[in-house]
């Protein structure tokens, strides 16, 4: 169902008037987490007022250690929809697990299945039977045919609204946190017709490498970026050194408009 040969056009999928796919370039940008009502509206207001179309921000937090900030969780999501109501941008975040599927659902317009669900493949199953499109994220070590095969779980248990996310895989390289794989754009591209965008933020690890990573999705033909953004992010309580603050991030909206129409 993800392949080209089934389906020759490309998908457009929309999260309550925003287009994804099919020439458009959409922008998601917000925090990695959502920590506090002001700081969500901080962001929102500042990500919304450089031209994000969707705010991005977790409630439920995949973290290595036990010990780190798991979230806001239902928290989060009741502000998650505040600032939607205040600042008119649908809403992406992550959906962990199956016990808190249906209240993710409720409140947010898109779900996000984070790097390491890729191949939960109950999880998607689940993701099959939702009402929102989803946002699939690639696995840390997956390849590009498990990634789709991935989008074909939710498709086939009737799903049809699924975007694809390249947001770096491992490598033997250190200096970066993953190694951005820009060549999956074409690659997806050649095979589906599935939207794809771009996560530069966790790919590289680095806020610095952001913006000229965000310039090369752009170029290589993705159709959107999600950009994590924090006005303190010396004191975010997760991926402050892959934050971009909101004058960065003005900037690269700015450069990434040079290279099309967003
Ligand atoms: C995130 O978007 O904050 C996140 C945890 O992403 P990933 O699953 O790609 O690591
Ligand atoms: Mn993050």
């Amino acid at each position: 169902l993800a392949s080209k040969l089934f389906h020759p056009e490309d998908t457009v999928i929309e999260v309550d008037g925003v287009k994804i796919g099919g020439g458009n370039i959409t922008i998601m940008a917000g925090p990695c987490s959502v920590e506090s009502e002001e700081q969500l509206m901080t962001i929102a207001y500042a990500v919304k007022k450089e031209g994000a179309h969707m705010l991005r921000g977790g409630a439920y937090k995949p973290r290595t250690s036990p010990y780190s900030f798991q979230g806001m969780q239902e928290e989060g999501l009741k502000l998650l929809k505040k600032a939607k109501e205040i600042t008119g941008m649908p809403i992406v975040t992550e959906v962990m697990g199956q016990d808190t599927f249906d209240v993710v659902e409720e409140y947010t317009d898109m779900l996000q299945i984070g790097a390491r669900n890729m191949q939960n493949f109950s999880l998607l199953k689940r993701c099959g039977k939702s009402t929102r499109p989803i946002l699939l994220k690639r696995g840390l070590s997956a390849t590009i045919e498990e990634l789709l095969m991935s989008a074909e779980y939710i498709m086939a248990n009737g799903n049809p609204n699924v975007i694809l996310c390249e947001r770096g895989i491992r490598t033997f390289e250190t200096y970066t946190r993953n190694t951005l794989d820009l060549s999956a754009v074409p690659v997806i591209k050649e095979l589906s017709h599935l939207p794809i965008i771009i996560d530069p933020s966790h790919a590289t690890g680095k806020w610095s490498m952001v913006e000229p990573l965000s310039k090369a999705s752009i170029a290589v033909g993705a159709d959107g970026l999600i950009i994590e953004v924090h006005h303190q992010p010396e004191c975010a309580l997760s991926d402050g050194a892959q934050s971009l603050k909101p004058e960065k991030f003005a900037q690269l909206m700015r450069s990434i408009e040079k290279i099309a129409a967003i």
